[in-house]
């Protein structure tokens, strides 16, 4: 099994929905189970290549720990992201739903289709600030930079704020409320 971080993103429709259908059917993925869920943020589109339009996004980070191999992985994601309407034609639009592979343990790929860790993570407040909620000492295999680190040095200056109020996702040990002592 490996340690696998999963980078949630979704600026168009029931973006609240489309996170939790994604944590569900992550939860269903086979040879997986799911480790960790970050709480939800929103956060300001940033046009570092694409062109994401207006839409504040709502971003997250899913830790799963899996036995599936990473291009595997990585079709499953593009399937969901199908599955939840996100357009195949123009990726670059609005996204009901974007998957990213983060990390797939301390492994480094590249590959025409597949870098990772992704590439862009390190200089995402988007990305660093769900990480390092729910993994802060988790090391970046080429930089050796934990979570928290990246998050402290980012110069990523754009917007990212917690979101309110938190759904609560079934199997989220992260969102649901504690159920407090018994009455
Ligand atoms: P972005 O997520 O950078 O805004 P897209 O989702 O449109 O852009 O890009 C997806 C493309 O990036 C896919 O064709 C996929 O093969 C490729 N890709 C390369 N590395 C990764 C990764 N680690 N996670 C997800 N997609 C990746
Ligand atoms: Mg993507």
């Amino acid at each position: 099994m490996e340690t696998v971080f999963i980078g949630l993103g979704s600026n168009v429709g029931d973006r609240v929905d489309f996170c939790n259908r994604v944590v569900t059917l992550l939860s269903l993925l086979p040879h997986s189970r799911v480790a960790s869920v970050s709480r939800l943020y929103e956060t300001e589109p940033i046009n570092d290549g694409a062109n994401p339009g207006d839409g504040w996004f709502l971003n997250g980070v899913v830790q799963i720990e899996t036995a599936l191999p990473p291009k595997r992985l990585l079709s499953i994601l593009r399937e969901i992201e199908r599955g939840l309407g996100r357009d195949q034609d123009d990726r670059s639009g609005p996204r009901t739903m974007d998957l990213d592979l983060l990390f797939y343990g301390d492994r480094t790929i590249n590959e025409p289709d597949l870098t990772v860790p992704h590439p862009r993570l390190h200089r995402r407040r988007f990305v660093l600030a769900p990480l390092s909620e729910i993994a802060p000492l988790w090391t970046h295999p080429v930089s050796q930079r934990s979570m928290r680190q990246l998050l402290a040095e980012v110069e990523d200056r754009s917007e990212v704020r917690l979101f309110s109020p938190q759904p609560s996702i079934p199997d989220n040990p992260c969102t649901t409320p504690h159920p407090g002592p018994a009455s």
